[in-house]
């Protein structure tokens, strides 16, 4: 089985007005303490065997924003990962990009690092949706992002975007994939907007200057990329991601197929030999700790057997092909796992075909409440 590594950049240019994940403003001398801390936990990970001997499959930043660090620095973590963990032959190495942050000489510089997949956050192509969620950017810096990448040498480019945005319509949202499939991607992610708790959003929403998604809208968004995107040749390999034959993201699908991952970073998760653990989310305490050379480990738990089942049946169904119930298990599940199972499926959320055991359309809608019924 793979291995993924996962390193957290918390830095970002400013704040989306409906981002939850843990980030600060960038600062040349919060990157550089940042820079040497993850320098820090690297080296002893690999002091600790932290991977058992295997070389990760995948690398994948994500943040925040990782192209807010130069590529020169990037490049310099690459050559870390490599000394300290390998890679192996052919890894995918993927790279988060804002499309403000690039230039095409910095791409090709990542190219020449390895660098081989690189997703761009796009959320909308649309101008008026994108100030009312607080990104200063504008559809045509996607363009130009795209562009710059293909000419770099990607060949592997995601476009992350969403839906149920204030102010978007069904019209700006299908003109929005539009634009999108325009600029040849190989891979889309198209996520419902959620209102998370201490953002801007939801301050925004309290004050009454912006109105909730529409629940109904968004299913109707959805639905429509569905269509819209696998009539363009797309195949819908989880709930929310797309991909032309051949590119689904290696690195994600470690997460969804019940893989092992190491993460690094403020705020990372790791899931190692059935050991869940996250890191600190804050940079300071983060920094401290691996200062006095500990792991800057948050929180840490021992997933007993059930529960290891459990959760790869949940993350797994968020795959179009589903879960191989031999593969899972089927024979020593609890009886309450069969029991949800029988139940879910009896209720139209799941059906079970040929060994393998799938969200119907209904339960891909309903996805999470199917996924806190089996846990
Ligand atoms: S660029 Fe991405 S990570 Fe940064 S604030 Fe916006 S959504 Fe969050």
């Amino acid at each position: 089985m793979s291995v993924g590594l996962y390193i957290h950049v918390p830095f970002c240019r400013t704040r989306c007005h409906f981002c939850a994940f843990y980030l600060q403003i960038h600062r040349h001398d919060k990157a550089l303490a940042y820079l040497e801390a993850l320098r820090r936990e690297i080296h002893l990970h690999t002091s600790l065997n932290s991977f058992g001997g295997q070389c990760p499959s995948t690398l994948y930043f994500g943040g925040g924003t990782p192209t807010t660090l130069s590529p020169d620095q990037l490049d310099a973590i690459v050559a870390r990962v490599r000394t300290c963990f390998g890679l192996q032959e052919g890894a995918e190495i993927t790279l988060e990009a804002h499309p403000d942050t690039v230039t095409e000489e910095g791409l090709r510089h990542l190219v020449q690092t390895g660098c081989n997949r690189i997703s761009f956050g796009a959320q909308s192509m649309d101008e008026e949706e994108l100030i009312k969620i607080g990104r200063r950017t504008s559809a045509k810096a996607t363009s130009r992002a795209v562009e710059w990448a293909r000419a770099a040498g990607f060949s592997n480019i995601n476009l992350d975007l969403i839906y149920g945005l204030p102010g978007q319509t069904m019209e700006s949202w299908i003109a929005t994939l539009g634009d999108a499939l325009i600029l040849e991607p190989t891979h889309l992610s198209c996520y419902a907007l959620t209102v998370e708790e201490d953002t801007r959003l939801a301050v925004d929403l309290r004050r009454g200057d912006r109105t909730e998604p529409d629940a109904l809208l968004q299913n109707a968004m959805e639905d429509e990329a569905a269509l819209r995107l696998t009539k363009a040749g797309f195949q819908r390999y989880e709930i929310s991601n797309y991909c032309r034959p051949g590119y689904a993201c290696r690195h994600n699908l470690l997460y969804w197929q019940d893989g092992d991952y190491l993460g690094l970073g403020p705020s990372a998760q790791s899931y190692l030999d059935g050991v869940r653990f996250g890191n600190v989310e804050d940079l300071a305490a983060y920094q401290k700790a691996l200062e006095k050379g500990q792991l800057p480990t948050g929180e840490e738990e021992k997933l007993s057997l059930r529960q290891r089942q459990r959760e790869a049946l949940v993350f797994g169904l968020r795959l179009t092909e589903g879960v191989d119930l031999q593969a899972l298990g089927k024979q020593s599940q609890d009886s309450g796992g069969k029991e949800a199972l029988y139940c879910l499926t009896q209720q139209g959320f799941l059906e079970e075909r040929s060994g393998r055991i799938k969200l119907t359309a209904l339960g891909r809608r309903y996805a999470d409440s199917v996924a806190v019924s089996l846990l």
